[in-house]
């Protein structure tokens, strides 16, 4: 009898309970047909789109150009089923972009992990716009600077639904390849190179000695970091490996060249941070005034190619012009096309890409070719004349203060991925 009411029991739970199980189990196959995720938005998008014309990554600074389809209030959108982020957009002319200036626009750095369509907004209509990559740059990738040793992988993909071109940006969090680094730390000159001098010292000396310590500082602040030499060696300027190679080959945000500056004006002194051509100051600006504050220096007192107190832009100058158009006749070639637009420096203009100008596709007998000089994604580089090695002053400066410049140098950096500075 008991046995029989056990078993009734279990017939009455069976049924009661029979139907839910059978749901939950079905549940997966029950449900409709996943939609393509971005169906329903590119359905309301359509026929609307517009070309991009530009589609450049100087550091960490997306910047995007294209034609507006007609007058209007519009922003570049990240776009998907659940938000859309406003970029901060430039309107001039019938034309849009993210930046007048190469190290402004989009700080990569700052995106959160998701995927997004991108998108042109008209703000006066709330309707969207496609943006269609026209340049000859696809599938760019960045991968965003150490943070507690995690990255971020960004993806530019270009696909088509339904006969609906789409461009999505895509980020996640993804291990970063070991050839891929965050900063690239160039001590300049090296081996029989050994730049500026006074008496015994050594410009070539000291910015490696510098380079290291910085490398060692910016390794404990959990970086991963690349000098371009490590030993007192002479390294090539252009090509796969060389100083100007690396910044690419490393897919690097940023690169500092350390050097020493030197004058046979015995008054000269002080710090010089350049910058590319049709950058903004506010990055020089900010090492400048890190290193003045840090050691104690001061601003240099040179006027030339100075455009605000520590920061300097160097562009080719019309005798600069006339001694490379000589250059060329005595070796034969045809000389470049080189303007008072064309940054001088090599490793600010050559690790730039498009950017900035790079130019040297070895036609020049003296250089090899930059294989990268076409890329429209480049490094954001310095050039850090630290002090003038020809002055007594600033000499025993550098001889003394390593550690105020190299900490100077540290939080520059750490500031430009928005780390928190350390105050030790
Ligand atoms: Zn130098």
């Amino acid at each position: 009898m008991k046995k029989l009411f056990m078993l009734m029991i279990l017939i009455v739970l069976g049924i009661i309970l029979y139907n839910p199980i059978k749901n939950m189990i079905n549940k997966e196959e029950m449900k409709e047909p996943d939609k393509f995720i971005y169906e329903d938005l590119l359905n309301t998008i359509k026929e609307n789109k517009v070309n991009v014309s530009d589609f450049t990554i100087y550091g960490k600074w997306l910047n995007l150009k294209g034609n507006l389809p007609n007058e209007g209030n519009y922003v570049v959108v990240l776009k998907n089923n659940d938000e859309e982020v406003t970029i901060d957009t430039k309107v001039d002319n019938g034309n849009f972009s993210l930046a007048t200036k190469i190290n402004e626009g989009l700080d990569l750095e700052t995106l959160k992990i998701s995927e997004y369509l991108l998108l042109l907004k008209n703000k006066d209509t709330n309707e969207y716009y496609n943006l269609i990559n026209t340049t000859k740059y696809h599938d760019n990738t960045y991968y965003t600077i150490t943070k507690n040793g995690k990255n971020n992988k960004i993806s530019f993909k270009e696909n088509v639904f339904n006969n609906i071109k789409y461009w999505t940006i895509t980020i996640k969090e993804e291990k970063l390849p070991s050839d891929v680094y965050d900063i690239v730390i160039d001590p300049g000159h090296g081996g029989v190179d050994t730049g500026a001098g006074n008496g015994s010292y050594h410009e070539s000396t000291f910015t490696l000695d510098y380079s290291k310590a910085l490398y060692d500082e910016l390794t404990k602040a959990g970086l991963k970091v690349k000098l371009t030499r490590e030993t007192d060696t002479n390294i090539d300027h252009y090509g796969v490996g060389s100083r100007t190679g690396i910044p690419y080959e490393t897919k690097a945000k940023l690169m500092l060249s350390i050097h020493l500056n030197s004058s046979g004006n015995s008054y000269q002194k002080g710090v010089e941070i350049y910058r590319a051509y049709n950058s903004s100051n506010d990055y020089a600006k900010l090492i400048a005034d890190n290193i003045v504050n840090e050691v104690g220096t001061k601003y240099s007192n040179n006027s030339e190619n100075k455009i605000i107190d520590g920061v300097y832009m160097r562009v080719y100058s019309k005798s600069d012009i006339q001694s490379l158009t000589n250059d060329a006749k005595k070796k034969n070639y045809e000389p470049y096309v080189i303007n008072d637009h064309t940054t001088y420096y090599y490793f600010i203009r050559e690790t730039g890409g498009i950017m900035t100008g790079a130019f040297s596709d070895g036609r020049n007998p003296r250089y090899k070719e930059n294989p990268y000089r076409d890329y429209n994604q480049g490094v954001e580089a310095y050039l850090c004349e630290l002090a003038y090695i020809s002055q007594n002053d600033d000499l025993s400066l550098v001889r003394n203060k390593k550690d105020s410049y190299v900490k100077a140098l540290k939080n520059s950096i750490l500031s430009y991925f928005n780390n928190e500075t350390t105050s030790e």
